[in-house]
């Protein structure tokens, strides 16, 4: 009967349907931190409901899915157990890989058992391998970079760019071949193994500043994976979902590139070797860096009247999210205004540093986009920048051969008086020197984030 699925909806349908509307409302939840928690709820819901609906739609042995899901709860279990709050970045990577991976697996399996496969499930079959491949493969780097287990740099060789056009077109040859034969495991292979050494050689040539947008892409990527398996194996929920993925990392995607000023096509075919020049430490240091102290920076306080706190990756690493608040009460309680300057890109995954200090109960109307506090920057008096490096190192404005070059940051150097927490002076993530902590308005208070802040308070009170 012509257009029968319209009328002859089932239960499975319906309930793949509702799940879908949980996981739109759960995204529009998520668009402001004051409906997030009941948005991620509805998503859960949503999920769930899925889980359940395609474990019973299907006649399915549920004793290779029971093993599955011990083996996968228990490594997930011990995952969530183990993993440092500063690791979730990289494990968030991680993840996304094994979102790719899975739908490698599921959509050549579902391909394989498929008697008469036809066009559509063929080309699904080899698009879900292709995109599943890369982004399985680009984010175990994204992974090693973000986990420090390899450099974060731009690495290469010279002529990769066409190696990855190459890769490229024998991966698309791979599809077509599979169109044509679709008999044959030998292409699907052929596109997988292209598709993951591409995506090591897309992945390797960025970094420094350019991660952010890198793993926005390969979270888009896995949905699309998905939304491919979803076509395989004909399920309406999975096509919806990872369609929903994709978009959403596409448009998380843009938000990264607007972040660090950069048009997508320039992250991903940067030239390899127009690496990091630029002084020395030393030359950029050497005798201009003032330390302070908790009790001087305390003195300092005494009847300020506008406070900009400043974070970044190592208030995480710190977990001095709950101390800068008792840090904001106090001089708010003095009468001063504090609030919170957000770099899109400070810590190490999108919205790191929103989750922190909403994880403190710091107020969302305290925290100002990047623009909107560089416009009023110049009236603060007193600006705390802690552990935050690369995202206020004004080095972006007036070095072009920069790593961060045109990366817009906060300008926390034209405050009035700037105070950096942090151990050292070692670099940020794009390891560079910055010209800010030499500057004759800025005070180092060295040491780790939260001890510092603790002192801090303590010598407020007391004074
Ligand atoms: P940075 O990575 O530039 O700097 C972090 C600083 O924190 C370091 O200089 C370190 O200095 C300090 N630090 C580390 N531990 C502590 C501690 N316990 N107490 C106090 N300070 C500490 O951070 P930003 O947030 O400014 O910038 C983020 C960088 O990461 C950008 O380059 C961005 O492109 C990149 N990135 C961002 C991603 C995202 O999605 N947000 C993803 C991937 C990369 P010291 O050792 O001296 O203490």
């Amino acid at each position: 009967m012509e257009h029968a699925y319209l009328i002859d909806i089932g239960w499975v349908d319906l309930a793949y349907l509702v799940a879908s509307v949980l996981f739109i409302l759960g995204i529009k939840g998520m668009t402001h931190p004051r409906t997030a928690v009941r948005g991620n709820l509805l998503s859960a819901w949503g999920m769930l409901l899925a889980v359940v609906t395609a474990l019973l739609a299907n006649g399915l042995s549920y004793q290779w899915i029971l093993l599955g899901a011990v083996i996968g709860g228990a490594i997930g279990a011990f995952a969530a157990v183990r993993v440092q709050m500063t690791q979730m970045p990289e494990m968030v990577a991680l993840f996304n890989g094994f979102g790719g991976v899975a739908s490698v697996l599921v959509a050549g399996a579902a391909f394989v058992a498929a008697a008469d496969p036809g066009l559509q499930t063929t080309i699904a079959a080899g698009l879900s391998g292709l995109i599943g491949a890369v982004t399985f493969s680009g984010s175990l780097i994204a992974f090693l970079k973000l986990a420090e287990k390899m450099p974060s740099g731009s690495l290469g060789f010279p002529g990769i760019k066409a190696f990855n056009a190459l890769l490229g077109l024998a991966a698309l040859a791979g599809v077509a071949w599979l169109a044509v034969d679709p008999s044959s495991m030998l292409a699907y292979w052929l596109i997988v193994a292209a598709a993951c050494v591409l995506g090591v050689t897309l992945t390797i040539p960025i970094g420094g500043a350019d991660m952010p947008v890198v793993i926005s892409l390969l979270n888009s990527y896995s949905g699309l994976a998905a939304a491919a398996t979803g076509f395989v194996l004909m399920n309406n929920v999975l096509i919806i979902s990872g369609s929903l993925v994709g978009a959403s990392g596409i448009i998380l995607t843009r938000i990264m590139c607007k972040a660090m000023n950069r048009s997508l096509g320039n992250v991903l075919f940067a030239e390899f070797g127009g690496a990091a020049s630029g002084p020395a430490a030393d030359d950029v240091y050497g005798g201009k860096v003032k330390s302070t102290s908790p009790a001087e920076v305390a003195m300092m306080l005494d009847g300020v009247q506008r406070v900009l706190i400043v974070p970044g990756y190592g208030m995480a690493v710190a977990q001095a999210q709950h101390v800068v608040r008792d840090l904001a009460n106090l001089l708010e309680s003095r009468g001063a205004v504090v609030e919170y300057g957000i770099h899109p890109v400070a810590g190490r995954m999108p919205g790191h540093m929103n989750v922190l200090l909403a994880e403190a109960d710091i107020p969302y109307d305290k925290l100002r986009e990047m623009d909107d506090i560089n416009n009023e920057i110049a009236q603060v008096d007193v600006c705390f920048v802690i552990g935050a490096n690369d995202t206020v190192n004004p080095v972006a404005r007036t070095d072009p051969k920069s790593p961060i070059a045109g990366m817009p940051i906060i300008d926390v150097d034209k405050a009035r008086t700037v105070v950096v927490v942090k151990r050292s002076l070692s670099p940020g993530f794009a390891g560079i020197p910055n010209p800010l902590f030499a500057a004759d308005n800025c005070l180092m208070m060295f040491g780790d984030g939260k001890k510092a802040l603790v002192e801090l308070v303590a010598a407020l009170k007391e004074g």
